[in-house]
């Protein structure tokens, strides 16, 4: 069906942008630009910049960067890695694909690791914490830094969803050993197809990934260093990815406003909790805007007839997914968020209609409940 909110909306976001992402693949195209070429270079170092770091490593997704950062910060066989339940599937599956057991712990009521539940996970196999900055909010990272330091753990930033999120000015993926990111279509900053980066101060993980995303092989000498992946960031999406990040500010105080408008339509509606955890420290990006209410499939069909359009991050949690082999872990608020989050639509496309078409829907429905 064709939804009056769509959740996001790719065609008009290319429309915005159109004579410079042309231009900037037409270049490419033209010059014969495609492996390993200046915009890929450009791009890595833009994006270090922005998020505050020596090096940035272009990979082709974000699960690339999960895996060869931990790999790069010595995770293997027989360790384990402190994660959250409550995460998409790619974080997990890049420790096992290192050799080592993913250990889920719960998380708290904005939806990120409940750090209090960290320290009685550590055992002595632990090798890294794998902290998610969800739906774009940094994690109590100080807290986790701390921790880290005292047990001798490398910190591994899942920043996938928080690219220029911060906590005391410093940006998510900034203060980990390192922080990985996803180019996504639909991230924050996404691509024409899937790409990822890990972004690090660390001179021997920096060189580790760019040697494990191009098959192991250093580039000037010819030695193969590694059995490693055919993982690079493709030069053109790179190219593209450098005009969309010069726009990123300006994306990010967009979608602030739409979750402003969104709070200011909907915090009337009791029996619906809104992401808002205000905290000066920290300055969320709102990658998803994540509603909890006990009604939530009711609410989702009623919104899907109104025509706005909704998705639910995560409907069933991972460890029912038999063919993971996950042991269950403890993890009460993970389960009740399963059942009770809706993501609204929240684009740098929304526009204040959408919005407000959509805080009326929300309206209606609970009008009913009392
Ligand atoms: C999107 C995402 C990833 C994986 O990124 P891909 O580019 O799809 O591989 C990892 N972790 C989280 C939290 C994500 O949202």
């Amino acid at each position: 069906m064709a939804y009056h909110v769509p959740f996001i909306d790719p065609r008009s976001h290319y429309a915005k942008l159109k004579p410079e992402i042309d231009r900037a693949i037409i270049e490419c195209l033209a010059n014969g630009d495609l492996v390993n070429r200046h915009q890929l270079k450009d791009f890595e170092r833009h994006l270090a910049e922005f998020v505050g770091v020596k090096y940035a490593v272009g990979v082709n997704s974000g699960y690339h960067a999960l895996y060869f950062a931990l790999l790069g910060a010595g995770v293997g066989l027989g360790h384990e890695v402190i994660t959250v339940a409550h995460t998409f599937v790619a974080t997990v599956s890049a420790i096992v694909h290192c050799g080592a057991q993913p250990v889920l712990i719960d998380v708290g009521l904005d939806y990120n690791m409940n750090v209090d539940l960290i320290e009685s996970a550590i055992t002595p196999r632990t090798k890294a914490l794998l902290p998610v900055h969800l739906n774009g909010r940094v994690c109590d990272i100080d807290k986790i830094l701390a921790l880290a330091e005292r047990y001798g753990l490398a910190v591994i930033e899942d920043a996938a969803q928080a690219l220029g999120a911060t906590y005391d000015g410093k940006c998510a993926g900034s203060q980990g050993r390192a922080g990985c990111f996803s180019f996504y279509p639909f991230k924050v900053l996404g691509g024409f197809g899937d790409g990822g980066a890990i972004t690090t101060n660390d001179p021997h993980l920096a060189r580790m990934a760019t040697l494990l995303r191009y098959n192991g092989e250093d580039r000037e000498t010819g030695e193969y260093h590694y059995h490693g992946q055919t993982a690079l960031l493709d030069n053109v999406q790179a190219a593209v990815l450098d005009v969309k990040l010069r726009y990123l500010p300006e994306w990010i105080a967009h979608r602030r406003r739409i979750a402003d408008l969104y709070r200011r339509g909907l915090s009337g509606i009791r029996q619906l909790r809104l992401p808002h955890f205000d905290e000066a420290r920290r300055k969320d990006i709102y990658q998803n805007y994540v509603v909890r209410t006990t009604v939530r499939d009711q609410l989702r069909a009623y919104l899907k007839e109104q025509g706005v359009e909704t998705l639910v991050h995560w409907p069933k949690p991972m460890w029912e997914h038999k063919g993971l082999g996950l042991d269950v872990p403890t993890a009460p608020e993970t389960l009740s968020l399963c059942r009770e989050v809706l993501s609204l639509p929240m684009s740098a496309e929304t526009t204040e209609d959408q919005v407000d078409r959509t805080v009326a829907c929300l309206q209606s429905f609970f009008s009913k409940y009392p």
